[in-house]
């Protein structure tokens, strides 16, 4: 597994942690689990206030076997719990460390050859501190301050070249 993998499974690790960490609540008289979480095309109507579009979709199933798809609102109502904005969180950081693919393998790589003294080409300490910080960052999900994609550009390319 590349690093970007790795990264990407722990994320889903974090996601299923976070729908365990809630305890059933009740809704209308009936104890309800939170079990999933997506982004619906086409939109969908909100089970519980009926309104329409809703596209961040909660599902919720009840002891008896009830699925509702809840819109942020609901959920976030109905669980007590900013829930719509974890999970909103958790989709950008999904996105971004998707599209920096690239970056983070490539700076895995860098790295891991630099501490083994295994780069065909030199590096100043300087900026291998400037690839550590970016490579941290990107895998933290947030997306490379334009300094920073600047000089993981470089040296990644470079790589790629070498
Ligand atoms: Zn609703």
């Amino acid at each position: 597994m590349t690093k970007t993998d790795d990264t990407l499974f722990e994320l889903k690790m974090a996601f299923v942690a976070f729908l365990n960490s809630f305890f059933p609540f009740e809704y209308e008289n009936k104890t309800y689990r939170l079990v999933n979480n997506y982004v619906a095309t086409p939109w969908i109507r909100c089970d519980i206030c009926r309104n329409y579009p809703i596209q961040d979709v909660s599902i919720i199933l009840s002891s008896d076997g009830q699925e509702l798809r809840v819109g942020t609102k609901c959920i976030d109502q109905i669980t007590n719990r900013k829930v719509s904005e974890w999970f909103s969180e958790f989709r950008t950081k999904r996105e971004n460390v998707t599209r920096n693919r690239r970056y983070i393998d490539g700076l895995a790589s860098i790295l891991t050859a630099y501490e083994s003294s295994g780069l065909p080409f030199q590096i100043s300490e300087n900026d291998i501190d400037g690839l550590q910080k970016a490579f941290e960052r990107m895998c933290n999900g947030f997306d490379p301050t334009i300094k920073q994609e600047q000089i993981a550009e470089c040296y990644v390319s470079l790589r790629a070249r070498g």
